[in-house]
């Protein structure tokens, strides 16, 4: 029977078969899939050459005749060793943990062997050589060297035995591969079809082959998501209006007079990007980035304000209860005494307070709504939301962007939808929020308020955890306030790092006779509140807390943070907490105490501490994770990309984002007929994540 692209694995071949269960658990349930399980890497397999002529660091060929052989037992892996000769010299194998190579190898063989050579002694030996017996002293040499692709395997099956069912499967599959795009634009891009692009991953003859390959299916990656992105935003475009808001002299010097402090000069340019934006019917779609410290808070607000006046409401989303809080406590301050009404409204309030609230916000009553992601449930409705700023936008994903844009108004069938600014401390690369966002406007903010101390950073190990104490007793003695973060609250196994026993230890020991208190999520917002504004009022003198204070938590009297295992933390995350401090005149101390078991660990404490720009941190971030971990490309929803690698692939990447730019622009709905395969396997690749059901 012929084989189709959705013949099931076990149809594909006897061998395919045979490991039908390994490949399955491979993800490979098919012919296409087969043809999709792309090699890792490639493997130079040198010609064969005499013994003499080989090199070390490379996989080589040889052929000889065995002349000894030995079983080593010594040692925690048993080893069989033999020796090939041939009239050039001596080559040495081994095989580890293989203890039947007894049974098949022994003096006076003639074998052919394969493997990775490496010095031994005064010659090279190869560790678990491949070996074909030669019956036929005539039977040719392999000549040419070749590369032999690597793929995913498993402890269930080899990358050789897939590469053996691939190599099988190719000349009936390649053929049935249909290509999305149009043979010209190919040309044009000297790219292969989609076919060979397979062809020449599964089996290239140089090493130029296999970068052909890969550009054209990193490059079909990349493309299909700029498509898929800029068919979202023109459709966008086309079907969405935001309202317009006023803008004068008048209201500009009004909501500045509010504000406690001048703006810096950073601070003023993207307030002028902002009023450019909101002044126009165009859904405004903005990130806003500035390092933590560098006041985002402000900028939100003269949008907000912006918003109120021009009788629309602005809604202000925070990742945390807490931040949330604060925001509203920090924004009440600023508007006390103005006719601007604002709302909190977060998922710990219920009963009659949420309702009340609820009412409030959908009748226009109130002006300004902050609160957490409660905000985007079904049951808030907005009289008339103009402006959603999404604060952190790291932590969220882009679904929420998505959510928020369809709370324009109370009316489910209005187009009316409200600019979206978010913000952000994790500096994102142009280009690659392009990638993500495709429709993001960049600002940002680079300069710090004026008056900021830098903060001294000190990475030191758990034993030296008294001596820390001693310090921050010290502090505490002179007046300052700090935080003392703890990576989980109550794990109930005794954990001792968990937040309750540290608040214990530190209130018997440490820091015996100062005021201490405990801070996490699942505490009861008025209890929290309670004791966030008491620590503002300076009656507490250290806060011991979980991640909740990582953003957002503003007091300037604390200088002094510390933070336990901090190994356990995130680059991000190690910063923001980082910033908690250094508020004030002060100068400022972050301790972090750690022991990293890991290498990715390891570098992220050394980066911390050699570090304080946001932006350095989010490359080296970037660098030990991969920039889709960072980017939150797992979380918006988005698939992870096979080939393409955004820290390499950024030239493709522009080209793909220009090209979809021009294709949108031509065929905004890719309903022509040639489109077709195109726009249904963007539609499979992106259609769910991206909401294009809409699109049509
Ligand atoms: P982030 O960008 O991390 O959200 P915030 O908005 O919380 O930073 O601002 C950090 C601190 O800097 C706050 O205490 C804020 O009041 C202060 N601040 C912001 N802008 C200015 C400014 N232009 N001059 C002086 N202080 C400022
Ligand atoms: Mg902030």
């Amino acid at each position: 029977m012929p084989i189709l692209l959705t013949t099931p694995i076990e149809e594909v071949s006897p061998a395919a078969r045979r490991h039908a269960p390994a490949l399955r658990a491979l993800g490979v349930a098919n012919a296409a899939q087969l043809i999709a399980h792309l090699p890792m890497r490639h493997e130079l397999v040198e010609a064969e050459a005499t013994i003499d002529r080989l090199e070390p660091g490379r996989i080589v060929t040889a052929r000889g005749e065995i002349t000894a052989t030995r079983t080593v037992m010594k040692g925690r892996r048993p080893r069989f060793e033999a020796v090939l000769m041939d009239d050039t010299g001596r080559l040495d194998l081994v095989w580890f943990n293989q203890p039947f190579m007894r049974q098949r190898i022994h003096p006076g063989l003639r074998l052919r062997v394969t493997g990775p050579a490496r010095a031994f002694g005064p010659g090279l030996q190869i560790a678990n050589p491949k070996i074909e017996h030669l019956k036929d002293e005539a039977e040719p040499a392999a000549t040419d060297s070749r590369l032999r692709p690597v793929y995913p395997a498993s402890e269930d099956i080899t990358s050789a035995q897939i590469d053996a069912i691939v190599r099988d499967a190719l000349a009936q599959t390649l053929p049935l591969i249909e290509d999305h795009l149009p043979e010209a634009y190919r040309r044009e891009r000297a790219m292969p079809s989609l076919s060979d692009a397979y062809r020449l991953m599964h089996q290239p003859e140089s090493q130029d082959d296999v970068a052909a390959a890969r550009r054209r299916l990193a490059y079909d990656e990349l493309l299909l998501l700029q498509l898929g992105v800029q068919m979202k935003r023109a459709h966008l475009r086309e079907t969405l209006r935001s309202p317009v808001l006023r803008w004068s002299e008048a209201i500009d010097r009004h909501i500045r007079e509010r504000f406690p402090f001048p703006l810096t000069p950073s601070q003023d340019q993207v307030v002028e990007d902002i009023v450019s934006d909101l002044t126009r019917e165009t859904p405004t779609n903005r990130l806003v980035q500035g390092d933590v410290g560098s006041g985002k808070t402000i900028v939100a607000l003269y949008a907000m304000l912006l918003a109120a006046a021009s009788d629309h409401q602005a809604a202000l989303l925070a990742p945390t209860e807490l931040l949330a809080e604060q925001h509203y406590a920090s924004i009440s301050r600023i508007l006390a005494g103005s006719s601007v009404r604002i709302e909190l409204l977060t998922g710990a309030m219920t009963g009659s307070e949420r309702s009340a609230a609820l009412a409030r916000i959908e009748s226009g009553a109130a002006d300004l709504v902050v609160g957490t992601h409660a905000i985007l449930t079904e049951t808030v409705r907005f009289a008339s939301l103009a402006v959603a700023i999404i604060d952190e936008q790291h932590r969220f994903g882009v679904h929420q962007r998505a959510t928020m844009r369809s709370k324009g108004t109370g009316d489910t069938e209005s187009n009316i939808t409200p600019h979206v600014l978010v913000m952000t401390a994790t500096p994102i690369p142009r280009t690659l929020a392009l990638t993500l966002f495709g429709d993001l406007d960049v600002s940002t903010i680079r300069e710090m308020p004026p008056g900021r101390q830098s903060i001294t950073t000190r990475v030191v190990t758990p034993d030296r955890s008294a001596e820390v104490y001693s310090f921050v007793h010290e502090r505490l003695d002179q007046g300052d306030q700090a935080y003392i973060v703890v990576p989980a609250i109550d794990t109930g196994d005794g954990d001792v790092n968990d937040l309750r026993t540290v608040h214990a230890r530190l209130e018997a020991h440490e820091l015996a006779g100062k005021r201490l208190a405990a801070v996490h999520g699942r505490l009861k917002r008025d209890t929290r509140e309670h004791i966030m504004g008491r620590f503002r009022e300076g009656l507490i003198d250290a806060l011991v807390a979980t991640t909740v204070i990582e953003v957002g938590v503003d007091v300037a009297n604390a200088t002094v943070m510390v933070v336990e295992h901090a190994e356990r933390f995130g680059l991000a995350q190690l910063h923001q907490l980082r910033g908690r401090v250094g508020r004030g005149a002060k100068r400022s101390v972050a301790v972090l105490i750690g022991e990293p078991v890991t290498e990715d660990a390891a570098a992220r404490l050394r980066a911390i501490a050699e570090s304080s720009d946001g932006f350095v941190l989010a490359e080296k971030d970037m660098e030990i994770r991969g920039p889709g971990e960072v980017f939150g490309i797992r979380q918006a929803g988005a698939p992870p990309f096979r080939v393409a690698d955004l820290a390499r692939d950024l030239d493709l990447l522009a080209m793909a984002r220009r090209d979809a730019t021009a294709w949108i622009a031509r065929s905004p709905a890719l309903a022509h007929e040639a489109e077709a395969l195109l726009r249904r396997r963007l539609l499979k690749a992106h259609g769910k994540w991206l909401g294009l059901g809409d699109v049509g």
